[in-house]
């Protein structure tokens, strides 16, 4: 008798070789066999008459060989076997290349399906290499067949057919995790139902039925997982912050805060108040102000006497939050040590900045990788704060929080997820949202050009600079280069000089140059010594200098959405009006298309949105790449309903039985710690 974990090699036709290939695809148990997902469906389900066949279009036919199949020599290489096929409604004539063997397996008189794409014309049907197998079979036609993705060595009939087999051997012994009530209470099919037809669906809707099933048991696994994870988190204890007046900060910025900003200062101050360790996520649009956010809170910590971290991810965002922390610190009169430590730093800087770091117990770090990579011991760490989490693995951030004694975490991101979303792929994170931009600001005016706009955007730029603006100029390359086409800055960089008014200082940035040479540019430029900035997208993230009111993208067709938001984002930072102008120097219809998502909005979260529908799913500002969430099934996006019925279910089945003893429950609890394991430990969070 086979089980779930009996050795894959039991199923016929599976020996020593084929096992092996299945191991590289993780198959190694029947379990692993029958949990192996098709990737995507073909319906072939649906048959013609000859007589509708449409040249061009790909369908299934039954019909009767009409004569002995021939087989003709052509070449070396290339084989023909022929034949003529008949309905009741015409003929049609059916061509295999090199599949000599179907000469005597096909037989004259007898019916079969042949499916494939129609040629020739309404008049003479004709197919060449079909599918085709004896009418009444239904293998590989007359059915919605599943594909799997494949190696060497594993073809599809043969994956089907092992399937099929394993499927036969344990249906009956399937355990179902979902108790029948909440089957029931979310119409769920059983698990039987589910694994027959996600691998050999009766009809669509019994395909949507299963595959309903089986993304609502992932992610209420997933979810009752996680809900166990927070519980847990909230047991341990963290000396608690005390009671500062932040109104006195509130009142010495430079600005009015906008309620969202406030809103989420006030939530990460409550939580380092509460005496458990904050774990949050401060999710808001380029340009929402979450810069003044990490300050007040890492000020808080100070105030409290403890040391806090916010590590960016590029050394010019570190250099710019460190004078920025450093000038904050002077307008309100505090004399808090701000500390730097970034990579490119000099032995003899880092020597220095680790004393510090032991010595100062109420020090405001900011760095970047260096905060984790480099030995620095903490005196007191309490917070660490990473900016611009996109750039962050889950791993770093968790290194990071090594780095101190259980220390508040909060994350910052401008990556547009709805909510929904972020609960999963922040794991047991809480969130804040900044939803909301400076009252004072101007959108963005856009506009998508091709390059024969390029004298009146070099006058426009000319312009604003006279008005005592500023710009940045994109360009995909550094240099010139054989292999890609595009503008490069060094070029570019001669040619604006040449093309703008000579009082115009033009300066260039870009990833080979050394980091100090790249803050002395950033530097120069935040001081307006430059007035137009050539650079690659080093300047992507973060930048600030609010005076800058162009931002001129060539090759804008090159660039991902998200990557242009961002970049866009670098302008309409202060009161003047700012402007994008896009470069496409493509023809492609699809590149003016993504390009006139963002002309029309300013909007990360409608851009996400539409940048989904355009390219699917599965590339969603590369979360899904990220490889921090992967799922068997189930897609985040796709099942978004299904993922709120599912969590919803969890906090009921987990208000009721907290730690899941109930008979009911009980294999629930058990697949549950299996899912944990693999599943938490894989995203390691
Ligand atoms: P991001 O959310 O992209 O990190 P920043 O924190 O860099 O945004 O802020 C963008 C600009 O807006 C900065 O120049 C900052 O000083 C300014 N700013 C932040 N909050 C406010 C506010 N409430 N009112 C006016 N300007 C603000
Ligand atoms: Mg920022």
């Amino acid at each position: 008798m086979a089980d779930l974990n009996t050795d894959v090699r039991y199923i016929k036709g599976i020996g020593e070789q084929r096992a092996k290939a299945l191991g590289k695809l993780g198959i190694a148990t029947l379990r692993d066999l029958i949990s192996y997902f098709p990737r995507a469906y073909d319906d072939r389900s649906a048959l013609r008459r000859i007589a509708d066949l449409v040249p061009g279009e790909t369908a299934g036919v039954a019909a009767m060989v009409a004569s002995p199949p021939t087989i003709s020599h052509i070449r070396k290489g290339l084989d023909l076997v022929k034949l003529r096929a008949v309905d009741d409604t015409g003929t049609l004539d059916v061509t295999f290349f090199n599949q000599a063997w179907l000469k005597n397996s096909l037989h004259q008189g007898e019916t079969y399906i042949f499916y494939g794409r129609a040629e020739g014309s309404l008049l003479r049907h004709q197919m060449a290499n079909p599918v085709v197998e004896p009418e009444g079979r239904r293998e590989v036609t007359g059915r919605i067949v599943p594909i799997y993705p494949l190696t060497a060595g594993v073809s599809q009939l043969i994956l089907s057919r092992s399937i099929r087999q394993g499927l036969d051997a344990c249906a009956d012994i399937l355990p179902d995790v979902l108790p029948d009530r909440v089957r029931q209470h979310h119409q769920l099919c059983r698990i039987e139902y589910a694994y027959e037809n996600i691998h050999f669906p009766e009809s669509a809707e019994a395909l949507d039925l299963a595959r309903r099933r089986l993304a609502f048991e992932e992610l209420f696994l997933f979810t009752i997982g996680l809900e166990r994870l927070r519980s847990r988190r909230e047991v341990v204890h963290v000396p608690p912050c005390g009671g500062v007046d932040m109104e006195l900060f509130y009142r010495a910025l430079p600005f009015t805060l906008t309620d969202a900003q406030r809103r989420c200062v006030e939530e990460a101050l409550a939580d380092m108040r509460s005496g458990t360790p904050m774990n949050r996520l401060c999710q808001g649009d380029v340009g929402s102000g979450k810069t003044i956010l990490a300050f007040l809170a890492m000020a808080w910590c100070a105030q409290n006497g403890y040391q806090s971290a916010i590590m960016a991810p590029t050394e010019v965002l570190a250099q710019q939050h460190y004078e920025t922390f450093q000038k904050l610190c002077e307008q309100f009169g505090l004399h808090f040590p701000v500390i730097l430590l970034t990579g490119s730093m000099t032995a003899k800087q880092k020597h220095s900045a680790y004393e510090r770091l032991e010595l100062y117990e109420n020090a405001l770090i900011v760095g970047t990788h260096a905060l984790i990579q480099e030995k620095p011991t903490y005196a007191n760490l309490a917070l660490v704060i990473t900016d611009e989490q996109h750039r962050f693995g889950v791993r770093q951030r968790e290194e990071f929080a090594q780095k101190g004694d259980m220390p508040h975490i909060l994350v910052m991101s401008a990556t547009p997820i709805p909510r929904t979303l972020a609960i999963i792929i922040y794991g047991d994170m809480d969130i804040s949202v900044v939803d909301e931009v400076p009252a004072r600001r101007l959108p963005i005016k856009n506009c998508v050009v091709n390059t024969a706009y390029r004298p009146k955007a070099y006058a426009f730029v000319a312009d604003e600079v006279k008005k005592g603006h500023q710009a940045y100029v994109i360009c995909p390359l550094v240099e010139a280069s054989e292999e890609t086409q595009g503008e490069n800055v060094i070029d570019y960089s001669k040619t604006l000089m040449e093309e703008l008014p000579s009082g115009i200082q033009v300066g260039v940035l870009h990833g080979k140059m050394k980091s100090s040479k790249k803050n002395e540019i950033m530097q120069e430029f935040a001081e307006n010594k430059i007035q137009v900035l050539v650079s690659t997208t080093v300047v992507e993230v973060g930048v600030n200098v609010p005076n800058a009111t162009v931002m001129l993208i060539e090759n804008a067709d090159r660039f991902g959405l998200a990557q242009l938001h961002q970049l866009r984002g670098r302008v309409g930072r202060g009161d003047a009006q700012s402007y994008c102008i896009m470069i496409n120097a493509s023809s492609a219809k699809t590149a003016k298309k993504r390009l006139e998502i963002l002309n029309k909005s300013n909007d990360g979260f409608f851009i996400a949105s539409e940048d989904l529908k355009l390219r699917g799913p599965g590339d969603f500002f590369g979360i899904r790449q990220s490889g921090d969430l992967v799922f068997a099934l189930a897609d985040i996006y796709q099942d978004a309903a299904v993922l709120q019925e599912a969590s919803e279910e969890v906090k009921t089945i987990l208000e009721e039985d907290p730690e899941l003893t109930e008979p009911g429950h009980h294999i629930l609890q058990k697949k549950m710690m299996q899912f944990q394991e693999e599943q938490l430990s894989k995203m390691n969070l």
